[in-house]
């Protein structure tokens, strides 16, 4: 049930964001804080779920709980979470080479189980925390210190990933756009299965090519048009429209298939951090943690 007493400001954070003056990274920051509240959630029911990357510093900033872990690592992390809470909402934020490089393996095997968590990509096609590096999604031609002449690989496409891979959720959303970013997440976090948001991030240091303005004039939303998001053929088609205009929204949405979470008997018996461990109760494991300390 969707807790009224929630609201934005209660996710502001004392912490001040160090991002580059005009980075897309702020965008989605007020989208995740929105997204949450207007979910109805309070900020000890949300974990943010982070790895290495400019964007990936977004639980500092945020009032709830945060995991800022290793490089990659993120989707084992959160499932691991969601696992062990299957109560808690579970967002994943990277950037497209901790998510596609570096997590690659991860983010496929997450595709294929279905676990109630909603990753979002923040995707700038470039490594900007370690200054401009080509990454997992940059187009071929795109030069930068490691690609002087410009990249010699196709980029990962995330959408088309997520969708031949089983993501039941699979939408692509603008950070200039932080209402239809904050829209989008929110259907993401009520959707019960694995959502993967493509966020369009422009890094307005090491990316002078998709630039706002680049995407404003590009970006389209399926929502205006008559696209039907439940048909994952029509959605891989959609997954290959790029260059001269750019679908945002909801691409593919499958309802009715099991999550994960929800197939482990285990779990059937209430959330796992509320299940007596080993014969003891919670109590008396908590006051055994206690004694340690
Ligand atoms: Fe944002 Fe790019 Fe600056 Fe990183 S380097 S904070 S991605 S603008
Ligand atoms: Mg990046």
């Amino acid at each position: 049930m969707p807790n009224p007493k929630a609201n934005l400001r209660l996710y502001n954070s004392q912490e001040k964001p160090t991002w580059c003056p005009g980075c897309g990274d702020y965008g989605i920051l007020v989208a995740v804080k929105q997204a949450a509240a207007g979910a109805g959630l309070l900020p000890h029911q949300v974990m943010i779920v982070s790895g290495i990357g400019c964007g990936s510093k977004l639980p500092h900033y945020m009032h709830a709980n945060g995991f800022n872990n290793l490089h990659g690592r993120s989707l084992p992390i959160a499932q691991g979470i969601k696992l062990a809470n299957h109560e808690m909402t579970v967002i994943v934020v990277t950037g497209d080479g901790d998510g596609l490089g570096i997590g690659a393996g991860h983010f496929v095997h997450t595709c294929r189980r279905n676990p109630d968590l909603t990753h979002l990509i923040q995707n700038n096609q470039v490594y900007g925390l370690t200054k401009g590096q080509y990454s997992p999604t940059s187009p071929i031609g795109f030069v930068t210190s490691t690609s002087p002449e410009g990249t010699i690989e196709a980029g990962i496409n995330p959408v088309a990933l997520s969708l031949i891979n089983g993501s039941t959720f699979v939408a692509r959303t603008f950070a200039g756009d932080p209402k239809h970013m904050a829209g989008i997440l929110m259907e993401a976090i009520k959707h019960p299965g694995h959502a993967v948001i493509d966020a369009l991030q422009p890094c307005v240091i090491y990316n002078k090519i998709n630039t706002y303005d680049y995407y404003r004039q590009r970006v389209y939303k399926l929502e205006d048009t008559d696209y039907d998001p439940s048909d994952r053929g029509a959605a891989l088609q959609k997954s290959m429209e790029w260059d001269e205009q750019i679908p945002i929204g909801i691409i593919y949405q499958e309802t009715g298939r099991p999550t994960y979470e929800s197939q482990v008997d285990v779990l059937k018996a209430g959330p796992l951090n509320q299940q007596p461990m080993d014969g003891q109760s919670i109590e008396a494991y908590e006051g055994m943690k206690t004694e340690l300390v």
